[in-house]
């Protein structure tokens, strides 16, 4: 079965990567841009994500490696002394055990981004490198290629729930443009400036009014993803305290019942920030091949503007969920193509992976 979702979803992500405008920063240069999909905080994960990056702190994080420093590994990192000091002098308390920081500072020796040593039996450390500040802002883009009164309903209250958190810096809705005429209007009432004109305005109108809109144009026969702004989003106060929305009524004829919200403090926000950048950084946009069956001889990978997976056997872009071990049409590559080192060592497969790391680690390069 096809997936138009998933599809939608890579095909904005290379739009993304190739084409977002970022900001500039408060010294007035231009920003990098990292791009993933699929991530977000336990409660809520976004279909792709934009990081907005300051070039010279890309590029001093590079040095961290490109696995992702988890909140564990951020404290010790972030924290650690110029010079020698006994740990728990050098860090602030972090709140939970200090047995899990010790394990953090063991992985982070491991992986040779601070050092250790022992004096007596206590164990001291000092960093490397000073960790940076990379992120400059971040940019949630939810993919809904059909957005039909139900969807809208669904998403605009999942979206107030994004504007009132503010944990991401913009919140936008990507969804197919359906009209051949373009016409657009940068001023005016919500309605006129919609770019797609079959794009029904009124379900816009169930979006909250600080999300911005994206009409998309999906590539194919060798075109790319070609995408308009409908609407433009607010500025989130990322630095603010947030509102958690827990629970609200449905809204029925019988429902009274209050709304719950909870607090989410600014420190809060910054850490899974900075959590949420690091995932980002770690796996990109292409990390649906990490677990797609690349080394079944029916894989490849197609251009038709965009690069997409593609199965030869059901002639359509499989899902990550479909391209799995327990797809009944697995076909494993013969041994020979891999023993023959056809057409790059290891197997097609194989090859295939390599290549799109390569991609992913260029999109870390600022
Ligand atoms: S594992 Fe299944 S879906 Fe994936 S390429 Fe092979 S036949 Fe196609």
């Amino acid at each position: 079965m096809a997936s138009p979702e998933f599809t939608f979803e890579l095909r904005v992500c290379q739009w993304t990567e190739r084409e977002w405008t970022p900001g500039t920063g408060r010294d007035g240069s231009d920003s990098a841009v990292l791009v993933a999909r699929q991530l977000g905080i336990r409660e809520r994960r976004w279909d792709t994500l934009v990081v907005e990056c300051d070039p010279e702190g890309l590029a001093a994080r590079a040095v961290f490696g490109t696995d992702r420093l988890d909140s564990d590994l951020l404290h010790v990192v972030r924290n650690a002394p110029k010079e020698w000091a006994y740990y728990r002098e050098a860090l602030p308390d972090p709140g939970y055990p200090w047995r899990y920081v010790r394990e953090a500072i063991h992985t982070a020796d491991d992986r040779g981004i601070v050092e250790t040593r022992r004096a007596g039996n206590r164990i001291e450390i000092r960093r490397n490198w000073h960790y940076p500040d990379w992120v400059r802002r971040i940019v949630a883009i939810e993919n809904k290629p059909d957005l039909d009164a139900s969807a809208a309903r669904a998403l605009g209250d999942q979206l107030e729930r994004d504007v009132a958190l503010a944990l991401a810096d913009e919140v936008w809705v990507a969804t197919a443009a359906t009209g051949d005429s373009a016409e657009r209007s940068s001023a005016g009432s919500r309605h006129s400036s919609c770019s797609g004109e079959r794009v029904e305005p009124a379900l816009f109108e169930r979006l909250p009014v600080e999300v911005g809109i994206l009409t998309v144009t999906p590539g194919g026969n060798g075109e790319r993803t070609r995408v308009d702004t409908a609407w433009e989003p607010s500025s989130l106060a990322v630095d603010d305290p947030g509102t958690r929305i827990v629970d609200r009524p449905d809204g029925g004829p019988n429902d009274e019942s209050a709304a719950r919200f909870e607090y989410a403090d600014p420190e809060w926000k910054r850490a899974k920030r900075l959590e949420i950048a690091e995932r980002a950084y770690e796996r990109g946009w292409r990390s649906y091949v990490d677990t797609m069956r690349t080394d079944c001889r029916q894989f490849e990978l197609r251009d038709d503007g965009d690069t997409l997976p593609w199965c030869a056997a059901k002639g359509h872009s499989p899902t990550g969920r479909e391209c799995s071990g327990s797809c009944p049409e697995f076909t494993p590559e013969p041994p020979q193509w891999r023993t023959r080192g056809w057409p790059i060592e290891g197997g097609p497969g194989k090859g295939l992976k390599r290549l799109l790391e390569r991609q992913r680690q260029r999109q870390r390069d600022p």
